[in-house]
């Protein structure tokens, strides 16, 4: 194995607190994808597995510590993820592929999940409704709602999951962590931290291995009271179908196709900054990355040319290399799909003005696709129907604000949206118009741990971060009393 880090002495699934090594014959491998080194070995899990995972957070959740105690995890874990936020990078870079510097950026923005939830658990605490209502005073409690089934993808392996684990700590509930298949030794190495800083067994759970039977197996199981899903509309879709006749809460943060509208009297400048820092994160694979770049006729040359020369000086190469500024795509599928997006806009008449042909893959490593801008699209291009999720800046124009109103808001998606006038009325006027749950105002920025984040329509239902976020993990329970 190729991956050395103190972070990483236990390697496995790690289930009431027993860490599971790979069995001969019923293993896999998690490998670099900028060099196809093999990281790790790791058990092949499934349904019994799971169960059993359901069964040890079920019993930690017995001990019903109190809320300090919990409090005390949660800052412990911040403090000990800041203190390694290099090694826990490396990691992360190690398998996600990402520039070393966007890893550690991970890893802070992963902190600030356990800070915000640590600061917020006196939210938890009962309230007692002003008054007598009915002849009764009313208390509201706010219950762990039970074992929490918790599964994401491989964008962000820390961050993604860091912000539900840390809620459903908050919480009270017992944890079962699905990782990504490519991405699961930032879990099982953030689960070593928190059994090292005294989370007790059984709280936090990882299962590695078969996606289907372990996300059926938290669907059907009675013990399980939530699932918390990051990934793909179609698996969420699945997760709701199959959960639904057992009646789980759900939260599904799922796929994205963000507009980003650059209005003509926008700062040109500013919006291109604004567009590279959101576009080319994880090599363009987040679900609020730019998918459509709607810019006004009247400036559309002008900020192709900037953005053109920004793009053009990006260098793709191997994460842990410093002067990388992407890495590569996950694997030769998103890849692929990637290419045949390109393909397909060239095909209807798109024109590159940067970037080159994809270079057919044999390996479902070292997935380095050229940074690309494309313009004269339009919406019959797979690059604004569907989500590209790579280093691909899709640019098409506008006539008119109502013109870009109705074009932003013609997907099934509505999850992020990006805005850039100088007019203060018309940025106020299309936010209640634009139908995405996270709007960027003259910024291409992202969620944060202090506010709720999740989607409209196809992209999803639930929030994260927040207060709401922290909710999302409880039950309310009301005492009324004579
Ligand atoms: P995906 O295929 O849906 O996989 C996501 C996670 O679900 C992985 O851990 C995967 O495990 C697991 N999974 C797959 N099939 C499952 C099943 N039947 N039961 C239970 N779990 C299952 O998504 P992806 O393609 O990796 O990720 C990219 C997608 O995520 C994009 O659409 C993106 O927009 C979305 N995303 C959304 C947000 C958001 O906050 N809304 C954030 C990031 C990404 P394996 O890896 O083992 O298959």
């Amino acid at each position: 194995m190729t991956l050395e880090s103190k972070l990483l002495d236990k390697v496995g699934g790690f289930i009431g607190g027993q860490w599971i090594a790979a069995a001969p014959g019923r293993s896999f491998d998690v490998i670099n994808p900028a060099t196809g080194a093999v990281l790790a070995r790791l058990p092949n899990m499934g349904a019994a597995e799971t169960v059993a995972a359901i069964e040890a957070a079920q019993r930690s959740i017995q001990a019903d510590e109190p809320v300090c105690e919990r409090r005390r995890w949660l800052e412990a874990i911040h403090d000990r993820l800041l203190a390694e936020k290099e090694a826990f990078g490396r990691i992360i870079t190690s398998e996600n592929g990402k520039p070393l510097k966007e890893a550690v950026g991970e890893v802070e923005y992963a902190c600030g999940f356990f800070r915000f939830f640590a600061d917020q658990m006196h939210r938890l605490e009962s309230e007692v409704l002003r008054g007598r209502i009915r002849n009764c005073t009313w208390t509201v409690h706010h219950r762990p709602a039970g074992v929490a089934g918790l599964i994401a993808p491989w964008n962000f392996p820390l961050a993604m999951m860091g912000k539900k684990v840390a809620a459903a700590l908050a919480a009270g509930c017992g944890v079962v962590i699905k990782p990504a298949g490519q991405t699961p030794l930032s879990m099982i190495a953030l689960c070593r931290m928190a059994e090292q800083i005294g989370v007790p067994a059984g709280r936090l759970n990882v299962v590695v291995g078969q996606a289907g039977p372990i996300g059926e197996t938290l669907c059907t199981h009675p013990t399980v009271r939530i699932i918390s899903f990051t990934g793909s509309t179609e698996i969420g879709e699945w997760l709701a179908t199959k959960s639904a006749p057992h009646l789980k809460r759900l939260t599904l943060e799922l796929g994205g196709n963000a507009p980003f509208i650059v209005f003509e009297d926008a700062s040109l400048e500013a919006a291109a900054d604004a567009l590279m820092a959101n576009k080319f994160r994880v090599a363009g694979q987040t679900c609020v990355c730019a998918n459509r770049v709607f810019v006004h006729e009247d400036v559309a040359v002008a900020f192709t040319a900037l953005v053109a020369e920004r793009v053009s000086k990006l260098r793709v190469g191997d994460g842990l290399d410093p002067a990388s500024d992407l890495g590569p795509l996950i694997d030769r599928a998103q890849y692929e799909k990637v290419a045949a997006h390109v393909r397909d806009a060239l095909q209807r008449g798109a024109r590159r003005i940067v970037g080159g042909d994809a270079v057919p893959l044999t390996h479902d490593w070292g997935a380095f696709f050229p940074p690309t801008v494309l313009t004269d699209v339009t919406a019959d291009m797979l690059v604004c129907r569907d989500e590209t999720f790579g280093p691909v800046i899709a640019i098409a124009t506008f006539a008119s604000e109502a013109e870009a109103i109705t074009t932003a808001n013609d997907t099934c998606y509505g999850l992020a949206a990006y805005v850039f006038s100088e007019s203060a009325e018309r940025l106020d006027r299309l936010v209640s118009r634009l139908h995405f749950g996270h709007i960027g105002l003259n910024t291409g920025t992202g969620p944060t741990p202090e506010a709720p984040f999740g989607g409209f329509k196809r992209s999803g239902f639930g929030r994260e971060g927040g207060l709401d976020g922290l909710l999302e993990f409880c039950e309310s329970q009301v005492v009324a009393r004579a």
